[in-house]
């Protein structure tokens, strides 16, 4: 899953960014309304989260903006203390939440979960193939009820492929999911960490369910 954060507050950014990166997210910032919107327009990020008084673009002109472009990722904007007038004018345009500063990290993951969670369509945190179960909230990771213990970026790949279940996924997909604007797409990173989950999720199992597809990238399905 990746995340951009536009806030001009560079000290909150980081402490944001930061938090979410544990967390197993990619993050992206953004210090001012422009660059956040530039960036908005060209990843394909699976949540943002706004500030609304930002230099250049304030986050409820960007929410707008993004919504007249049909891009429906899940916002949340962060407004002033008891800026009721704010969270208002946010919420028509189009945010999908709010949170008001200060707030703790925990706060702010807890609504991020809970936006995230939309975009399923199951409401269960757990998600399963066959006999292999991924809990998204306490990042437990079991197949045939034993645990498997997974790296960040391991469980992150393969928190994608479950909620990608039974399509093609290429590596740029991967690429612009799992990792973040760091990320060199030269390298053989990918296919170095999708073997290293399949030792650990199918290796010693029968039925094997991470798939590579020549020349087109991953499948992750419950082969009969
Ligand atoms: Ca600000």
């Amino acid at each position: 899953m990746r995340i951009l954060v536009v806030e001009d507050e560079k000290r909150i950014a980081d402490f944001i960014a930061r938090g979410l990166k544990e967390e197993q997210f990619a993050v992206d910032i953004a210090y001012d309304g422009e660059q956040g919107l530039y960036l908005a327009e060209i990843n394909p990020y699976d949540l943002m989260i706004f500030d609304i008084m930002l230099p250049k673009l304030d986050g409820v002109e960007i929410c707008r903006r993004l919504r007249l472009k049909k891009i429906n990722i899940p916002i949340l904007m962060l407004t002033a203390l008891s800026d009721v007038k704010n969270k208002v004018v946010g919420l028509n345009s189009g945010a999908d939440d709010y949170l008001t500063k200060p707030f703790s990290f925990d706060e702010l993951l807890a609504r991020v979960k809970v936006l995230l969670r939309r975009l399923t369509a199951n409401k269960t945190s757990v998600l399963k193939v066959a006999d292999l179960e991924l809990n998204q909230l306490n990042h437990e990771v079991k197949r045939a009820a034993k645990t498997i213990i997974l790296t960040a970026k391991e469980f992150a790949l393969l928190e994608y492929f479950m909620l990608h279940l039974g399509q093609v996924i290429s590596r740029s997909m991967i690429s612009e999911h799992v990792w973040d604007e760091q990320f060199d797409s030269m390298s053989n990173v990918i296919d170095v960490h999708v073997r290293n989950l399949r030792n650990k999720i199918d290796d010693g199992f029968k039925k094997k369910l991470i798939h590579t597809l020549r020349g087109s990238g991953y499948l992750l399905k419950d082969s009969k």
